[in-house]
């Protein structure tokens, strides 16, 4: 599996720390305030949930997504690692490319969504996503926004931040994200498949979702999203000023 970024990787043992490790758990506001942020610093903007999602969908795509493989779990593994091996992901100027086919507007579908999770757990699929996301780091600082960004792929990022928010207002969040995509979804099945991911997604063994211990916490409830971007580049020129960086 292959990836490719707007900026040319060749792949490194380093691991970068110019990096704004963003974490937090299903609709806490992560991919719009780092989206914003990076725009705001002039870094790169790495959503590592989408390329889990991209995954998942090339796995729905060939058959082998883990509720479809349940009867067979071994097999199922086996088709799975082969499709992985045969996945070019490419990230360019915020799509998601999966084997030359730009697969963004498929990535936040109920389908993808209810398998994202069992896929996300597989270690192997973990391994090389990690791989991937230091890669592109490799390349020029990021906001880099996940669930493990700061305590497993970016262990020594500068700034780390763990972003929550009421589940409540990240399933209200959600069903607005929904409408904008002419989605009519009720606040309660959201807030439902919000705590199914969440539980799922803070109870693998392989890099759970966890709060870094030098992470800065943030509750963004109530907060509209230009409030908690000034808080985080404020974080972040804080940072930046005492360490002497310019
Ligand atoms: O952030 P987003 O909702 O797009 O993430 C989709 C899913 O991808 C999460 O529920 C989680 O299972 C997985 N994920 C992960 N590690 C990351 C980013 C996302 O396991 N760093």
């Amino acid at each position: 599996m292959t990836v490719r970024s707007d900026v040319r990787t060749e792949g490194s043992p380093v691991i970068p720390t110019q990096v704004v490790a963003i974490d937090g758990p299903s609709g806490a506001g992560k991919s719009t305030v780092a989206r914003q942020l990076a725009a705001k610093l002039g870094f790169g903007f790495l959503d590592t949930g989408a390329m889990y999602r991209a995954i998942t969908w090339h796995f729905l795509q060939e058959g082998c997504a883990p509720a479809e493989c349940a009867g067979d779990p071994d097999r199922g593994l086996a088709r799975m690692r082969q499709a992985l091996a045969g996945a070019k992901l490419e990230l360019v100027s915020g799509a998601v490319v999966c084997n030359g086919r730009d697969v963004t507007a498929h990535l936040r579908t109920r389908e993808v969504e209810s398998q994202v999770s069992a896929v996300s757990a597989l270690p192997f699929v973990r391994e090389a996503m990690r791989d991937l996301q230091r890669a592109v780091a490799v390349a020029g600082p990021v906001v880099a926004e996940g669930r493990d960004m700061g305590s497993v792929v970016f262990p020594q990022a500068r700034w780390k931040v763990f972003l929550d928010a009421a589940p409540s207002e990240r399933a209200r969040r959600r069903c607005q994200d929904f409408a904008r995509q002419g989605r009519v979804v009720s606040e309660s099945d959201v807030l439902e498949e919000i705590l199914v991911r969440d539980r799922l997604d803070s109870t693998r063994s392989d890099a759970p979702l966890r709060q870094a211990p030098d992470a800065l916490y943030l509750d963004s409830t109530g907060m509209v999203t230009e409030t908690v971007v000034a808080m985080l580049l404020k974080f972040v020129r804080a940072g930046a000023a005492a360490s002497g960086a310019s």
